[in-house]
């Protein structure tokens, strides 16, 4: 008789998807949880997202994760099972089938939370400048306010969307409304013990421009983007007095660590992957 568990299937979609890190990532939580599985890129377009995701669950997959551009249209192929935060973030990158249904969860946040405390910097308590109002920034602004920071500053280029992202969390979370602002980046002046880059600027080799912004004691700069030498967000906060940079890698595993233990029932290790893929990136 064959004892052996079968393999499970797992994708990533998304256009472009070709630099995705998620089956490396994937594979190595496998072999730690000893779950056989496969996962695959799938690089799909935009009239062809529906068809492909009821395809891929058909044909037995066992969990995607969606990417740009599609995050938002899997938020509404699941909207009927959205999980909380997959709800109010308004997009999802976790896909899974159950009792014939689709259901969507956004781990993005908690990819950050798990990042941060790994880090050592519990929002909890904490001064929190947040920069960005795209979707990124969307997905984690309610575990931030969830995880009971004094202050959450949003800002942006464009301030408008700044203001609506706040306005949203405030119909959602009511009860954080005292601690949740927002602005332009001119406005960001202040001592903050978190910045975190949700901006794609460091993708263009720039910074944004945050005029008054000071790190407390002990503070930390984080940039969502990841790269083999700092960003130039992290040069930017160094130079402006941040005792502590990172940058998002930690959050990319952190954020497949969710996604895996959601369809997997198992949180795998997230410190030997993470070590892995900084390897890896250092090397391509
Ligand atoms: P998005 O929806 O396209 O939003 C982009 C954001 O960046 C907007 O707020 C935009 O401001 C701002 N921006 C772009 N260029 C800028 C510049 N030169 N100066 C100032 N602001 C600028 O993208 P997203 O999905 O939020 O993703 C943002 C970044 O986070 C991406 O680089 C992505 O790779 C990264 N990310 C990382 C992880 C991870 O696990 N590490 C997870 C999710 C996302 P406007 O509104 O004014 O245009």
């Amino acid at each position: 008789m064959n004892t052996r568990p079968s393999v499970k299937f797992f994708a990533v979609i998304g256009n472009p998807v070709e630099h995705s890190r998620s089956p490396a990532i994937h594979t190595q939580f496998g072999l730690e949880t000893g779950i056989p599985l496969d996962y695959q890129k799938i690089a799909c377009q935009p009239e062809a997202f529906t068809s492909t995701v009821e395809a891929f669950f058909s044909d037995g997959g066992s969990g995607l994760n969606v990417t740009v551009p599609f995050k938002e249209d899997a938020w509404q192929m699941a909207h009927a099972h959205l999980s909380p935060r997959a709800r109010v973030a308004g997009a999802v990158n976790t896909l899974w089938m159950q009792e014939g249904q689709l259901h969507g969860c956004n781990t993005d946040g908690e990819g950050l939370l798990l990042d941060l405390r790994r880090l050592g910097h519990d929002p909890e308590d904490k001064n929190i400048l947040l920069v960005g109002a795209g979707g990124a920034a969307k997905g984690v602004v309610f575990p931030l306010l969830e995880a009971g920071c004094r202050l959450l500053h949003i800002v942006n280029r464009t301030p408008e969307k700044a203001h609506q992202l706040a306005d949203h969390a405030r119909q959602h979370l009511p009860q954080a409304a005292q601690r949740l602002d927002s602005g332009s980046l001119d406005g960001a002046a202040g001592q903050w013990d978190i910045v975190i880059n949700a901006t794609s600027s460091s993708l263009q080799q720039s910074a944004p421009s945050l005029p008054g912004v000071a790190y407390a004691a002990n503070a930390l700069a984080y940039d969502m983007v990841y790269a083999a030498t700092p960003t130039p967000f992290l040069q930017q906060a160094k130079a402006s007095g941040a005792a502590h940079c990172a940058d998002g890698l930690g959050m990319l595993v952190a954020q497949a660590a969710a996604s895996f233990a959601i369809w997997n029932s198992i949180s795998p290790s997230i410190e030997p992957v993470l070590k892995l893929i900084r390897e890896q990136l250092h090397q391509s």
